[in-house]
């Protein structure tokens, strides 16, 4: 009897213990997953929002035309939001909080009343040549109440979840080749567990998201003709990911051009919006001419409504002049 009772208290111990670790496992889990933003949707019938690029030259190079055309069809639209695909401010980032760049490359450019909306960024590669945790910082969010930057994250829009990924710490030779730039690595090394981290993060949360439409963002290039090429990196580690959750889309800056590639084996498209100033490299990698719906070599933006059951897509030159549009119908994509 004595034998059981003692076996009793060590069975319950063990539980005891056990559930412990289940907490103690599931709260580190919380931590490590992605922050998440809730969006409260204004227009009921479609999301619509604009997506913007490779933008912040104190209006420079077109900057200001092209701010002056997403306010004219960001007031037709109606848009909810705006989303920036990062390298928010040449050369180098923020030097700071203090920075006046904040303000003469996007406070006082962006003033179309239409586009008084949140602004989601991602960071790019130029902006990892600043003072990365200003663009972070509540403090730009206090002087600008649009500005929301986080290093990666999801936006939780209803119909449609977006997930901000991180890419430049993905891309090798910006720490074995970083030429005469210096890049602010704080908060990302160690590199490999950074990144595999949050490839793990990305991934359960493509897998749990129960949203209609998924879309990825980030900086980096996967598909491209343009300057930059294919990012390899992405290639190899973010697009399986890509592929086996089914995304229907992923958006990014870094070429400084308009483009879309529909990839024929996974059904992903590829936009690329770097077209927020600088533009006109004019070296275009051949391509698939099936694949390759468009490519613009110069300035501009693009604008998506998405519905329940559509997604319509167009890209605009500097005049606002409408260069390609593209639906997708996820009754078709379910049938095909
Ligand atoms: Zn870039």
């Amino acid at each position: 009897m004595a034998r059981c009772l003692l076996n009793q208290h060590k069975l319950s111990s063990l539980i005891f213990t056990v559930i412990v670790l289940c907490l103690l496992a599931n709260h580190s889990s919380i931590a490590e997953k992605l922050p998440r933003l809730e969006h409260q949707r204004v227009n009921q019938q479609s999301l619509n929002f604009l997506v913007i690029g490779d933008w912040g030259r104190k209006g420079d190079y077109n900057q200001s035309y092209v701010a002056n055309q997403m306010g004219i069809v960001g007031e037709k639209l109606n848009i909810e939001f705006v989303i920036s695909t990062g390298d928010n401010f040449y050369e180098d980032g923020l030097e700071g909080v203090e920075d006046p760049a904040f303000y003469e490359s996007f406070v006082n450019i962006y003033t179309a009343p239409s586009l008084q909306k949140i602004w989601y960024n991602v960071l790019g590669n130029h902006d990892y040549r600043g003072d990365v945790e200003a663009q972070l910082s509540p403090i730009l969010s206090q002087k600008d109440s649009r500005w929301v930057c986080l290093r990666s994250f999801i936006l939780d829009a209803g119909i449609v979840e977006f997930f901000f990924v991180d890419t430049t710490p993905f891309v090798e030779k910006y720490f074995t080749d970083p030429e005469d730039h210096t890049y602010d690595w704080n908060g990302v090394l160690p590199r490999e567990s950074y990144r595999a981290e949050l490839l793990k993060d990305v991934d359960s949360a493509l897998v749990q998201s129960k949203a209609k439409w998924k879309i990825v963002v980030g900086h980096h290039t996967i598909k491209t003709a343009g300057h930059h090429g294919n990012t390899q990196e992405l290639v190899e580690l973010l697009l399986p990911i890509l592929k086996s959750n089914k995304v229907d889309a992923y958006i990014n800056g870094h070429d400084h051009c308009l483009e879309h590639i529909m990839d024929k084996e996974s059904g992903i498209q590829f936009f690329t919006s770097g077209g927020g100033s600088k533009a006109w490299r004019g070296d275009i990698q051949p391509w698939n001419a099936e694949e390759l719906k468009l490519y613009y070599d110069g300035q501009g933006f693009m604008s998506v409504q998405i519905s329940e059951t559509n997604a319509d897509i167009v890209f605009y030159d500097v005049f606002g002049k409408v260069l390609h549009t593209w639906s997708i119908s996820k009754e078709l994509k379910a049938n095909a």
